[in-house]
């Protein structure tokens, strides 16, 4: 399974100088198995930078599934600006964690309400199609796909993807306790044995006290858990929108010194940046 990232950024889009070698668009993720769809996480500011030309070389229909985190603007704002939603005959099929009140279908359409987006999501020419989740399992194509929910501020899920041999975790916003000293059972579920954990890493400790309830998790704490969950390799990801390139070349080589038992290797995960699973 090849894994490209298309957005790595957390909360808000900030490009700037000092970020352009890890980019500065939000959460969007996408997983490519040859002859199949792709699977989509997040929909970030990254989406529309997806090259949707691989699988439609005979001018087929776009066709994929989307598996998002939660519906914070930093995961789900790219969507209405995917070029493929506004052709007709494309089918997206859209996972998304069970709200606390309405449908997941009535959170996306408020989205798009006029005067936030022009176009109502009735008037959208793909045919979208929500799925709600909380703790599932289901097969997409030949995938089987795991659903958990995930610490965070409001209904918030992550995903297990199994597929082509390879298998993934993706949980990206990630309330970590207090005391950043214990994972959640679900979400070490999530992770066990994965060959790649893609993981937030928002904060460093230092920065941690003074935001420690505003959703997110430290570097330090998302090598914790690829450790207790024995992932192989783990890609920092959700990064800072403040962080600079250099900064976070210096927080990687740190991480680097901490990894201890069945993982592997840590890095973070920059625009463009692809990976073999
Ligand atoms: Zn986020
Ligand atoms: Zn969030």
């Amino acid at each position: 399974m090849r894994v490209t990232f298309l957005g790595v950024r957390g909360s808000f889009p900030c490009p700037s100088p000092t970020n352009r070698r890890y980019g500065g668009n939000t959460a969007a993720v996408a997983l490519h198995v040859a002859g199949e769809p792709p699977i989509l996480l997040d929909l970030g500011t990254g989406l529309p930078r997806l090259d949707v030309s691989e699988g439609r070389e005979d001018g087929r229909p776009f066709r994929a599934t989307a598996l998002v985190t939660h519906l914070h603007l930093d995961h789900v704002q790219g969507l209405p600006f995917f070029p493929p939603v506004h052709e007709r005959g494309t089918e997206l099929d859209v996972y998304g964690p069970r709200q606390d009140a309405g449908s997941l279908r009535d959170a996306f359409a408020r989205l798009v309400d006029p005067p936030y987006f022009p176009v109502p999501l009735d008037d959208i020419l793909g045919d979208l199609r929500f799925h709600e989740v909380c703790d599932d399992e289901f097969p997409i194509g030949r995938a089987t796909v795991t659903v958990r929910p995930v610490p965070h501020l409001g209904p918030t899920v992550g995903y297990r993807i199994s597929w082509d041999g390879g298998t993934l975790a993706y949980v990206s916003d990630h309330q970590a306790p207090p005391g950043l000293d214990e994972v959640d059972e679900a979400v070490l579920e999530l992770c066990d044995g994965v060959d790649l954990l893609i993981h937030e890493g928002q904060y460093t400790p230092r920065e941690f006290p003074a935001k420690a309830d505003w959703g997110h998790s430290t570097i330090d704490y998302a090598l914790r858990v690829a450790t207790e969950a024995g992932a192989r390799r783990l890609c920092l990801f959700h990064h800072d929108p403040w962080r600079s390139d250099d900064d976070l070349d210096a927080l990687v080589v740190e991480a680097r010194s901490a990894i201890r038992g069945a993982t592997e290797e840590v890095m973070a995960a920059a625009e463009g940046m692809t990976l073999t699973v």
